[in-house]
């Protein structure tokens, strides 16, 4: 038997007064009577503030903006995206405390999982002790970061296909039950998106059902103990891109794996279909004399549904030109991690 870190509590909250009570609850249960709260400018107005007034009665709570306080307490609470409360996690990880998540955002799989992403490099942290979900903000949030947040699922697909080669070439080991809800996560989202039109942005059990993936890819790296499962060769071209071009600057993170997530089905083959393939064993399918051109006429199930919603669907989409340079530099950016790169 083996055991797997999980959170105590997750509660998606679909008003403020429920993630209130929710979050005292759960702090009285705890015992605690100080707690470190980091936010960003914007997610102190959001959120941050309206929580410090109205737990200062319960407990004392110590304010943090845009940083990591100097000492640490036994409990550490985030709001915000991925940069606060991966840098949050990872310093919970390095002090051994306690780490509540509180994502205004969701336009990654880091907020629900061990892994932090600093830097372009991704660190191991900790997983939360407890997720509080504020859905009523990020139905509001820009559907650009749902779009990312999408993308980042969608990259399970060329996450499990290299996870799948690197076991064939005995470079890693498979862990079923790991790979189970990453699949489950991606696929989960993709039969939601399949069965809808754009509406399905704006749609509460939509945004439930996303943030629910999110956390099954979290579950799945936490039962690895690293990012195997979520992460592969489309995680490097994204680090490729943005050590060329700068993090962020020619698309979001979840946005950048999407992309190149298509072009390495591509390049598997055109007979591939990651839809399709999702169940059966790897083959070899390379095809690394393809041009970019042949790449865009390929028929794919995932880019079909995609291209419905209207998310970007290649590296031309993207503005990005010469992504040849990019993909001979992506095995560099993490050189153990055994990819479908490694065989071109
Ligand atoms: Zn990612």
């Amino acid at each position: 038997m083996r055991t797997i870190s999980l959170p105590e509590t997750m509660f998606l909250a679909e008003d403020y007064e429920a993630l209130l009570n929710k979050f005292i609850e759960f702090s009285n249960s705890k015992n605690i009577t100080e707690l470190d709260l980091v936010c960003g400018e914007f997610s102190k107005d959001l959120l941050g503030k309206r929580l410090l007034n109205d737990c200062s009665s319960k407990f004392k709570i110590n304010l943090y903006i845009n940083e990591l306080p100097s000492k640490s307490n036994q409990w550490l609470a985030a709001i915000g995206g991925g940069k606060i409360l991966d840098k949050a996690k990872y310093f919970a990880a390095q002090n051994k405390i306690n780490f509540i998540s509180i994502p205004t955002l969701i336009s990654h799989d880091g907020i629900c999982s061990p892994v932090a992403v600093i830097d372009g490099k991704s660190l191991g942290a900790v997983m939360p002790s407890a997720l509080f979900v504020p859905l009523y903000i990020i139905r509001s949030s820009p559907i650009k970061q749902l779009h990312a947040g999408v993308g980042d699922l969608i990259s399970n697909f060329s996450a499990i296909e290299d996870w799948k080669l690197a076991a064939k070439y005995k470079q890693s080991q498979i862990d079923d039950f790991a790979m189970m809800l990453s699949r489950r996560a991606v696929m989960n989202v993709v039969q939601m998106l399949d069965q809808s039109d754009l509406e399905v942005w704006q749609d509460i059990s939509f945004i439930k059902s996303l943030v629910e993936s999110l956390v099954l890819s979290g579950i799945a790296m936490s039962i690895t103990g690293n990012s195997r499962p979520c992460s592969g060769a489309e995680h490097l071209i994204s680090h490729a891109i943005d050590a060329k071009y700068g993090a962020g600057k020619i698309a979001m993170h979840g946005i950048q794996v999407m992309v190149a997530t298509l072009y390495l089905e591509a390049l598997r083959g055109d007979n591939f279909d990651y839809i399709d393939h999702l169940y059966l064993d790897t083959k070899d399918f390379c095809h690394p004399e393809r041009s970019e051109g042949s790449f865009s006429i390929k028929y794919s199930k995932l880019k079909t549904v995609l291209a419905k919603h209207n998310l970007p669907i290649s590296f031309e989409d993207l503005k990005i030109q010469g992504i040849e340079d990019i993909i001979s530099k992506a095995p560099l950016m993490r050189p153990d991690r055994f990819t479908i790169l490694n065989l071109i």
